[in-house]
């Protein structure tokens, strides 16, 4: 199965995303349009690596005879800037060139990393993604938003980037540990309360095939939540209005996963963040509250957390939100998000400004 992502800036920066059992092979068909290109770089995490990696670095050495494997621990920790400079001093040490390829082979970590590193090596590389999680394949491999994290928050450092391809090949999904299969889930669950009804409609009615890893039912669920991800990108590269929608759950998630000191997963958190964001415009009466129980249920049913955690007050989520790089001068605005499959938006902006009051209200 293949999607393209028309990118209207440039031609050349529209790319497909290959998905299905075995998609991984493609690499080979992708290679011979790097027929100038002399090195490889591959970056990977060591959990995927030990799994995946031989098998890839043998089909790339068939075509490329100058590969650098560059392995990162497993774990958010790795997007670093110090992991970053010290990819980007082994790649300067084995002189890879502007005629290089970044390969970028793991989850939404080695997605962000290696995709940051491609952007500003030698003034950006050509780089293809070889997503291995379920939220690395439906949204963070797709759209060209790679980063490092900082000090100070999350992904604060980072560009706007494009690979060249995008290889999603389910098969990786067998070796994914249940927890990070679920926090993927949140992600694809996300893509149709914001813009597909039938995707939503769909995964209520095969959320158990695909809990079970029902190939059928999980690559349908997949290339449709990976269609709303790759049109939205299309529409808005540059997050100037409507890419804000992705964001939905994001806000209060964000603040959330900060305050768990990052011990709960990202999907877990944009689950938190998806329930109390469907509460607080159920609260405002923009969403029925038939929608918003039928979002929650279908949270639920997924086995994903929908209550702030133990020991985390919806004073502190408030607070946090303040400080987020998306809130200016400490007012947060949200997203109206108003029936299932659909965000509002009023002179193309999807964001409203809402008091912490109101906020505070639907948290406690
Ligand atoms: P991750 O990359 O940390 O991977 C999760 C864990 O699963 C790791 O331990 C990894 O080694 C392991 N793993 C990966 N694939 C595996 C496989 N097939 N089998 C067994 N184990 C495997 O986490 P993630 O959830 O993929 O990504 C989270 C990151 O993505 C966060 O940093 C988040 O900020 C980022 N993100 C980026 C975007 C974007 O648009 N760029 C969007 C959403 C999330």
């Amino acid at each position: 199965m293949e999607l393209n992502v028309h990118l209207r800036r440039s031609q050349n920066q529209s790319y497909t995303i290959h998905l299905g059992s075995g998609s991984v092979s493609v690499l080979d068909v992708e290679f011979e349009r790097f027929a100038e290109t002399h090195g490889v770089a591959l970056i990977s995490d060591r959990n995927v690596y030990a799994l995946y990696g031989s098998k890839l670095e043998r089909s790339i050495r068939k075509r490329f005879s100058h590969i650098l494997t560059l392995l990162v621990p497993a774990g958010e920790r790795s997007k670093s800037r110090w992991r970053k400079a010290s990819i980007e001093d082994a790649m300067i040490r084995e002189e890879l060139g502007r005629d290089s390829l970044v390969i970028a082979l793991g989850g939404g970590v080695v997605g962000d990393l290696a995709g940051y590193v491609a952007a500003t090596y030698l003034r950006g590389l050509p780089y293809v993604q070889v997503p291995t999680t379920l939220l690395a394949q439906v949204d963070s491999s797709i759209g060209g938003k790679v980063a490092i994290n900082t000090k100070a928050g999350k992904n604060l450092v980072g560009a706007f980037h494009q690979p060249v391809a995008v290889l999603a090949d389910i098969d990786f999904l067998s070796t994914l540990p249940k927890r990070q299969f679920l926090s993927g889930l949140s992600e694809l669950i996300k893509h149709g309360i914001i813009a597909d009804r039938h995707l939503f409609e769909q995964l209520e009615e095969n959320l158990d095939r695909i809990l079970d890893m029902d190939v059928a039912s999980l690559t349908q669920a997949l290339y449709r939540s990976m269609a709303v991800k790759a049109k939205v990108v299309q529409k808005d590269e540059k997050e100037g209005g409507l890419r804000k929608i992705l964001n939905w759950g994001h806000t209060l998630g964000h603040a959330v996963e900060a305050l768990s000191n990052y011990r709960l997963l990202h999907g877990e958190c944009v689950s938190i963040g998806m329930a109390l964001e469907a509460r607080l415009c159920r609260h405002l009466g923009w969403l029925s509250r038939q929608d918003e129980q039928r979002e929650i249920l279908l949270l639920q049913r997924a086995g994903l957390p929908i209550q702030l955690p133990a020991g985390i007050s919806g004073h502190e989520v408030v607070k946090k939100t303040q400080i987020d790089k998306k809130a200016r001068a400490g007012h947060v605005r949200y997203l109206v998000h108003d029936k299932i499959g659909s965000m509002s938006s009023v002179d193309g902006t999807y964001t409203v400004q809402i008091p912490s009051s109101e906020v505070l209200a639907c948290l406690s």
